[in-house]
């Protein structure tokens, strides 16, 4: 699914420059629940984005789903971006004058699906994300917990093979984090591809997988014990 080998990545700081990932190694099969953790700083956005398509590295190579990630077009690019991956991140990053449904719905128009085909969809992730009763609300009339939730199933709309998630339990309270990562559990176990990016050690827990990051290299890599995300503990 997803094959990462001596990649480097540094950004420009004046006339130097920061060394962010110094020669990353990854694979990823298909079915995995992986949890990225490190200290701030420690370049888990960096990698994600990386991944993500949103960020290119410098040097190494990254291979997704047997499409070599290099020298693309912008076009190329935002056509793998919208097949192969679905985002989502601490801050939901919704539009916020367009209401659930519609919200669901854009990444499809990106598609090039038709209308109603487009509201079919976005119903039908609305729905199993538990906010069909939502579909006409704007997101400041949500919780934090729904608005995640709407954003999971906008990522889920066009059905990508990888979910990446920055920090997704990072704005929410525990009970609505556990909510959230019971939910991403249930994902994993329909078959989504899910690698999730934290720093709070009981949400790697409930990952299958654990790769910690430490000035800019995977000093741990390891396969755990996935502790259940149930919102009664
Ligand atoms: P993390 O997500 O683990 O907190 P990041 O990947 O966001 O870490 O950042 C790693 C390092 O790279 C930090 O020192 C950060 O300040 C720096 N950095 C991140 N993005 C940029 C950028 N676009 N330009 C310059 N420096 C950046
Ligand atoms: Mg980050």
């Amino acid at each position: 699914m997803l094959k990462i080998e001596k990649l480097h990545k540094s950004y420009p700081i004046g006339n130097s420059s920061l060394h962010v990932l110094k020669g990353i190694d990854l694979f990823v099969e298909k079915g995995e629940m992986v949890a990225i953790m490190g200290s701030s700083g420690s370049g888990k956005s960096t990698l994600l984005n990386i991944i993500g398509m949103l960020d290119e590295a410098d040097e190494g190579s990254y291979i997704l789903d047997e499409v070599p990630i290099k020298n693309l077009s912008e076009k190329k690019a935002a056509m793998y971006r919208n097949k192969f991956l679905g985002f989502i991140f601490q801050s939901f990053n919704l539009i916020n004058y367009k209401n659930a449904l519609e919200n669901v719905a854009l990444p499809l128009y990106y598609q090039g699906l038709k209308r109603k085909s487009r509201q079919e969809k976005a119903k039908f992730h609305l729905e199993k994300v538990g906010l069909l009763d939502w579909a006409l609300h704007l997101p400041r009339e949500l919780s934090g917990g729904q608005q995640q939730r709407v954003a999971i199933a906008r990522a889920l709309a066009s059905n990508p093979k990888l979910l990446l998630a920055d920090e997704p339990t990072g704005a929410l309270d525990s009970t609505t984090s556990y909510d959230i990562m019971a939910f991403l559990q249930q994902l994993n176990e329909e078959g989504k591809t899910i690698l999730i990016v934290t720093h709070e050690q009981d949400i790697a827990n409930m990952c299958k997988r654990i790769v910690r990051l430490k000035d800019g290299l995977i000093i741990e890599d390891n396969f755990v014990k996935q502790l259940r995300a149930t919102t009664d503990v």
